[in-house]
């Protein structure tokens, strides 16, 4: 029989945050190896519990979650998305234009394929969520990376992003608060993204997952509630803020200029259709999540778990030689530069499997974010600071005699 080979529409397309470093980490942990892993911002595996209120909607509604509801989602779950982006002066929502989905990831997908023709090109911040460059390429597109400037709080490099737009670009997709590197957008940059996407008449796709994720008083603008002249889309979702990953539950808004998305959108009401709906029961937990006490805030102010490890993570990458960091002002993670000439690191990945193999602690490589030098890497810092002090030190202990 002939060999059964995965398709080459998957040819270049990566997701390297659960790629070969991780299989190694399931190997050791297979043999009885503790392994601590910094890698996946997941709140839930690290004791960060979704508040009692979702957990209660969904259980008292489950038996009214059995059958399929609307491809879109359901209607009590579209309104109250509704009326949450309605106080944040979205303009022309409509309950109709709101998708639910399971998980952003969901959603980032159905976007992509609904969007893009072959060779269609769209901007995408380097470092990224790399699932926004990995849609892009499946859906037949091409992610083109502009840069954000480490120098300038991770802010998007405003020239390259000019530079880099050509007669096939259709959109451009904004990553704010950040994965990875914790920047959250001021509204002056977010207005200049406005006024490039209006000369170049693009799309602006907005991944506002950790809008809730704040640090030191930052406030968060959204950008589709800053123009109502132009397409935007905004997705977020229960996993960050809810701290409710496993639920899968995300949804996607579109606003401003609806009358020139009105095919996109009909294609994304088919995609919809085709997967039947999003996952119900969970579906349940959007409304009391978005009316509801937000209780992140209490993790998020000094004093805060969320807080503390911020700056534990913060503080102890700066405190290795050779290792800097600036300081995140959402999310949930630290993007760590590494001095290349002191350790003189080719492989980032290898860099990655090395401490792995030595001090049982995995973290991601810069490269797996679509960062083109071999010189970062990406923590979480959700683990408990009895946890997050060690493996610092161990990180410490690691790169005071690593080379390559
Ligand atoms: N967007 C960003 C920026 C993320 O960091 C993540 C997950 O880490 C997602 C989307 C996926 O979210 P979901 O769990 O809702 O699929």
């Amino acid at each position: 029989m002939n060999k059964i080979n995965k398709s080459n529409k998957l040819n270049g397309v990566c997701y390297d945050i659960r790629g070969p470093v991780l299989s190694q980490a399931q190997k050791m942990e297979d043999e009885g190896v503790k392994v601590l892993k910094l890698n996946i911002g997941n709140p839930a595996a690290f004791g960060f519990d979704m508040p009692e209120d979702m957990h209660r909607d969904i259980i008292r509604n489950l038996r009214d979650g059995q059958g399929y509801c609307d491809s879109k989602g359901l209607y009590s779950a579209r309104v109250a998305v509704y009326q949450y982006y309605q106080q944040k002066n979205f303009p022309n929502i409509s309950v109709d234009n709101i998708f639910i989905g399971n998980g952003v990831s969901e959603l980032i997908q159905m976007v992509t394929q609904a969007l893009l023709n072959d060779g269609d090109e769209v901007l995408i911040p380097a470092p990224d969520y790399p699932l926004w460059t990995a849609s892009v390429k499946l859906a037949g597109g091409a992610p083109v990376h502009y840069m954000c400037d480490e120098c300038a709080d991770w802010f998007p490099d405003i020239a390259d992003i000019k530079d880099k737009i050509t007669s096939k670009t259709k959109a451009l997709v904004l990553i704010n608060p950040n994965n990875p590197t914790g920047a959250v957008y001021g509204k002056a940059l977010l207005e200049e993204l406005i006024e490039i996407a209006r000369e170049h008449k693009l799309l602006i796709l907005s991944d506002e997952i950790y809008e809730k994720v704040l640090f030191d008083d930052t406030e968060h603008f959204s950008i589709g509630s800053l123009c109502d002249d132009l397409p935007v889309i905004t997705f977020n979702g229960l996993a960050k803020t809810y701290r409710a990953a496993g639920l899968r539950m995300g949804w996607m808004v579109a606003s401003g200029k609806i009358s020139v998305m009105r095919d996109l959108l009909e294609g994304l009401n088919m995609l919809a259709s085709m997967r039947l709906c999003a996952n119900v029961p969970a579906q349940f937990a959007i409304q009391q999540a978005l009316g509801g006490v937000q209780s992140i805030d209490d993790l998020l102010l000094p004093g805060g778990r969320l807080y503390e490890q911020r700056n534990i993570a913060w503080q102890g990458l700066n405190d290795i030689q050779g290792i800097s960091c600036v300081k995140p002002k959402g999310a949930l993670y630290a993007f760590a530069k590494v001095d290349t000439k002191h350790f003189n690191v080719k492989n980032d990945e290898l860099m990655v499997l090395d401490l792995l193999r030595e001090e049982k602690i995995l973290l991601v490589h810069g490269r797996a974010f679509n960062w083109p030098s071999p010189d970062h890497f990406r923590l979480v810092f959700l683990p408990h600071k009895d946890e997050l002090e060690p493996a610092l030190q161990s990180m410490q202990r690691f790169f005071d005699h690593y080379r390559q």
